[in-house]
């Protein structure tokens, strides 16, 4: 039996590890075990290739090796970011925070777990492109706002915020201000100062990296309370052994995420434009969902008239298509995404899309075996659905469809 082809566009959940970069992690799981703590050889060693990825890691960002913080992922970095803010400032519990609708679960949860606990937080909406605006930032800055945190891109559909607008509407109200950077640093130009922000995160996983690594970028100055109590790692920011071989793997990831940015955008962007043009002519019935101009180039949500995401999901899964869907994916529920819901998308709409992210390992035949069988499975899974005219390859009007169940 041949082997199934398998095709990978999920690269917002997670990027395959490059092959150098596994070759910079295992001298750390091999023989170069020390403590970077220690102050013998052993230790060291480690110590000084920990200190070089720091500077890799502050020079791709335009930060100093002493505002880089290494975390165990994007989600920790957040969570330093906006808990550990919060706390800093302000030892009476309180004050107000700012954030979107449209942000991860890693900033989303921080935002209510605070809520909970005293202070006061207000989600600024987006437009219908998943935009955010910045006077509605500007109007939400209260005398008490301390933290305003907006991502740099979306992760389900790829739009790319204005930053670097509201940060300076921010500083002028004297607060402070975070980005999450996770999806947007590699694939487009993320420097701190350009964008004007306090802090920033990072995660190793979706730069081609390793899992349970990131970095909070924190600009000199910044005040946070630590989230773990232990040691001095970390400028007292974060307690624990540092994570040697994930550092040394994260260093590697940027370096040569730097060095093919250009042309990466470049390639995958035509690839992306490609399956977009195809599935808009192939397939009736389908919109676009986000920002066409301001997107990340390998981003592109789709909907599809009259078909559940789910059964899309497991069907290219059978052929060795792996996407993701409108669906929160997270707990396996099947929410309607909470980012689409905040575009102003019917919910019948959401549970018919789908989230491509391209990579760097993606390629033309890709997109060819996609385009092989997306159409097919689609007319498949449309031609089961109680809202699809089969005969007229349209969807049910709203009356065809409520005679239809009044007869059931
Ligand atoms: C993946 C992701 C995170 C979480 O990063 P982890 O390293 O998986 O914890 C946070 N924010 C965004 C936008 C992401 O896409």
């Amino acid at each position: 039996m041949n082997e199934l082809r398998r095709v990978y566009i999920d690269n917002s959940a997670t990027t395959p590890l490059r092959p150098e970069v596994l070759d910079a992690m295992l001298p750390f799981l091999k023989g170069m075990y020390g403590n970077p703590s220690s102050g013998h050889h052993f230790g060291r060693e480690v110590k000084a290739r920990i200190l070089e990825a720091r500077e890799i890691v502050a020079e791709a960002l335009g930060a100093s090796p002493s505002e880089i913080l290494f975390t165990s992922g994007g989600t920790e970095a957040d969570n330093i970011a906006i808990k550990g803010y919060a706390w800093g400032k302000n030892e009476r519990r309180g004050g107000h925070l700012i954030t979107s609708t449209i942000e991860h679960p890693a900033v989303l949860e921080p935002m209510k777990y605070l809520s909970k606990n005293g202070f006061d937080v207000t989600h600024v909406d987006v437009d219908p492109a998943a935009l955010i605006h910045p006077e509605n930032v500007a109007e939400a800055l209260r005398r008490n706002t301390i933290l305003v945190s907006v991502m740099h891109a979306n992760n389900e559909v790829g739009s790319i915020q204005p930053v670097k607008e509201i940060a300076e509407l921010v500083k002028e109200k004297g607060a402070a201000i975070h980005t999450d950077a996770v999806q947007s640093f590699m694939k487009i130009p993320v420097n701190v100062d350009d964008l004007g922000v306090d802090m920033l995160s990072v995660s190793a996983h979706k730069i081609n990296g390793p899992k349970g690594v990131g970095v909070l970028y924190v600009r000199k100055g910044t005040k946070l309370d630590p989230l773990s109590h232990g040691g001095h790692h970390e400028w007292g920011k974060r307690a624990g052994t540092e994570n040697a071989a994930g550092i040394a793997g994260l260093a590697k990831a940027v370096q040569l995420g730097l060095a093919s940015m250009e042309e990466n955008t470049k390639k995958i962007s035509k690839l992306r434009d490609d399956l977009e043009s195809r599935i808009i002519a192939m397939i009736p019935h389908v919109r676009v969902n986000g920002s066409r101009e301001k997107r990340l180039p390998g981003s592109l949500n789709i909907s599809f008239e009259c078909v559940e995401g789910e059964a899309l999901l497991i069907n290219l899964d059978m052929v060795g298509i792996a996407i993701s869907t409108g669906s929160a994916c997270s707990s396996g529920s099947l929410d309607p995404s909470h980012v689409l819901m905040a575009m102003g998308i019917p919910h019948e709409i959401i549970h018919g899309s789908l989230r491509f992210s391209l990579g760097h390992a993606n390629t033309m035949e890709d997109n060819d075996y996609i385009m092989a069988h997306l159409p097919r499975i689609i007319d498949m899974v449309r031609n089961i659905s109680p809202l699809w005219d089969m005969e007229e390859g349209k969807p049910i009007s709203l009356e065809e469809a409520e005679r239809g169940a009044n007869l059931h």
